[in-house]
Parts: structure tokens; C-alpha cells; sequence
């Protein structure tokens, strides 16, 4: 990783580490920050004349040369600085809500805009609504394209930041035109390395924000934090680290609620990290506890399943989406403990 004395590279700097590097077999990817721009060598970075001949430029201030599988995401990495905003607020100075419907319903346009305004004001900064669906049954529900037009009215009304989940690279076009403003990869496509790839790649000259969900089947948190690093290695370090339950499951939950896992995260890689106790436990008595803990445990954020009104909602919204009331009330105590935390 390439450090410059100054914010970023001239291009005429950059042409001329590009060549130093390209003779060693690597290349230059620039991964551009809100203050200032590093170069990650990509390719193997020990060899020891290509860094003497870097560092011995007058503009270079280091190369830092991380020994980790992740070196980007990790916490060692010049990206820790990086600071994420989105809906009005910087990641890690307050904590973040998400909050929506697991699915919105193409024929019921209206309640989604109920949602969307009964979110705000419990105090959600992003508003979440699922227009393709990744669903177990096949002959499910699969979501339609006609809620993203939904989706971004609901933007339009709120003025709410919005967050969809896409499963392929046709649903990544298309969220990306229409302005969604964050992507959500699901637990079940968190291993799908070709659509981390595409991600990485559409949203790299975007300061679009990405939500990777911890896949149900993902092991050691270096799995999980090397699928970040799939992404954020194309250039746009906006990433935010979701675990939602794994499987197997905690008998009468959904998942095995993992929230726990947050300082772990923490300890290894700089990403916010923001905690979905919704398909964790999977039923919304069991949600605000979920959500309370993720907060105590040291979560950036939260992001949870709501509904004006639950039991006329589709997809997980009958069981899992919070009402309103009770979203407030979450909302009020996560930032109790949160302060707990970060006491001013
Ligand atoms: C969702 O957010 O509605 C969803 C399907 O999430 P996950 O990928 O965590 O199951
Ligand atoms: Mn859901």
C-alpha cells in the first residue's frame, strides 16, 4: 500500500508508479477516501527493490507492507481513517438505523410509504425495502422489479438514503440507475465471489455504500472479511459488516444470532459494523433484545425489519417487522446504550 505525501497523486506520479510496479508484475489500485486517495499494489508487494525504488520517490511518504489476507480491511490498514456517511450522519460518531420492510409489496404501494414515513420518525436515517427477493420456496414471492420505482418515490417523499438487496449483475444495474443509495448482498450470495467482484467494480466510481450481510454458512471472520475485501479492493472503501445469524440455528430462532461477534470484528478489521437482529432471531418479540445487545456489544449500527403495519405485510414482515411503536422505543434504548458507550 502506497501512502503519497500529499492527499493523491498527480497523474503524472501516478503513470510513474504504475510503470515501477508493472515491472514487478503488480498494478496500481487507487482506493479513493473522503480526505485522501492510498494506491493498493496489487500483486506480491514484499519485493524489496520495487519498494526501495517507490520509497525513494520525493512524493512517496511510505509503503506499507501488511503481511494479512485482507489488507485493506484490516485494522493495521491506512483505510482505518476512512469514515463512512450516509442519511446525514458519519459512521461511528452516531448510530445508525436502518429500518423498512423486508419486502415491498408491488401492489400495496401505499403502505410502503406509511413505512417509509413511520420510520423516519423513529428516528431511522436510511430506509430499507426489498424489491428482489432471495427466497427458500421457489414458487415464493420473488420479489418484482416495479418496487424499485416504490423504493425511490419513498426517497423522493422522506428524503430518506435507500437500501436494496441485489442478487446479480442485472439487479446491480439497475438499483445503481434508479440511485439507490445502498446495496445490500445477502447472506446467501455473501460467497458468491463473482457478484462481490461485480459489486466492487459498479460502485467503484460511486460513493454508493455497501451492506455485506455474513453469509449463514461463513466460518472464521477472516471469511467474512475477505468477501469485504472482494469488494473494496475495486476502490470504494464504503462498506458496512452485517452479521444476521448463521445456521444452524438457536432452537427457536431463526439463526444463530451472532452479534457477538461484533468486537471480534472490530479487533480485526476498521469497518463499521452493523448488526440485522431481525433475521437473527427471526420474530419481533424477540428483535428489541437482539437489537439492544448488538449495541452493547459495540455495534456502529442496526439494521431492522419494520412495518407500518405487520400483519398485512409479505415476505418475513408478517413475523419479523417491528411496528412502529416498538421501533421508537428500540430505537430510544439503542441510543441509551450507545451512549453508554460513547460518552460525550
Ligand atoms: C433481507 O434483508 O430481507 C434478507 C433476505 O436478508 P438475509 O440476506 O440476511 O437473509
Ligand atoms: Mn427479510
Amino acid at each position: 500500500m502506497i501512502l503519497p505525501k500529499a492527499n493523491r497523486l498527480t497523474s503524472e506520479q501516478l503513470a510513474e508508479i504504475t510503470r515501477i510496479v508493472e515491472d514487478f508484475g503488480c498494478r496500481i489500485q487507487p482506493i479513493v477516501g473522503a480526505v485522501r486517495t492510498i494506491y493498493a499494489i496489487v500483486g506480491d508487494e514484499r519485493e524489496e527493490l520495487m519498494i526501495d525504488r517507490l520509497e525513494g520517490l520525493g512524493y512517496i511518504d511510505r509503503v506499507d507492507k501488511i503481511q494479512s489476507p485482507h489488507k485493506l480491511m484490516d485494522r493495521r490498514s491506512d483505510l482505518a481513517t476512512h469514515r463512512i456517511a450516509l442519511g446525514g450522519i458519519t459512521l461511528g460518531t452516531e448510530l445508525l438505523i436502518i429500518a423498512g420492510q423486508c419486502t415491498i409489496d408491488p401492489k400495496n404501494p401505499q403502505l410502503f410509504y406509511e413505512t417509509a414515513q413511520a420510520v423516519k420518525e423513529a428516528g431511522a436515517q436510511v430506509l430499507r425495502g426489498g424489491v428482489w427477493k432471495p427466497r427458500t420456496n421457489p414458487y415464493a414471492f420473488q420479489g418484482d422489479v416495479k418496487s424499485l420505482d416504490i423504493l425511490l418515490e419513498a426517497h423522493r417523499r422522506t428524503g430518506l438514503p435507500v437500501d436494496a438487496e441485489v442478487m446479480d449483475e442485472q439487479q446491480l444495474k439497475l438499483a445503481l440507475d434508479a440511485g439507490v443509495h445502498m446495496l445490500q448482498i445477502g447472506a446467501r450470495n455473501a460467497l458468491n465471489y463473482s457478484l462481490l467482484r461485480a459489486v466492487g467494480r459498479a460502485v467503484a466510481e460511486r460513493d454508493t455504500v455497501v451492506l455485506l450481510k455474513r453469509s449463514l454458512h461463513m466460518g472464521p471472520l477472516n471469511e467474512f472479511i475477505s468477501a469485504a475485501e472482494y469488494i473494496v479492493s475495486f476502490g470504494n472503501p464504503n462498506i458496512l459488516l452485517c452479521p444476521r445469524g448463521t445456521s444452524p440455528t438457536l432452537e427457536g430462532y431463526r439463526n444463530h444470532p451472532d452479534e457477538s461477534i461484533t468486537p471480534l470484528l472490530k479487533e480485526k478489521t476498521w469497518a463499521p459494523v452493523v448488526v440485522d437482529p431481525s433475521h437473527s432471531v427471526g420474530k419481533a418479540a424477540y428483535v428489541p433484545a437482539c437489537a439492544l445487545a448488538a449495541v452493547a456489544y459495540g455495534a456502529d449500527g442496526l439494521c431492522i425489519e419494520a412495518h407500518v403495519s405487520p400483519s398485512q405485510g409479505i415476505g418475513d414482515d408478517p413475523k419479523q417487522a417491528l411496528p412502529p411503536a416498538t421501533l421508537a422505543e428500540t430505537i430510544r434504548q439503542a441510543k441509551q446504550i450507545w451512549m453508554l458507550r460513547h460518552p460525550r
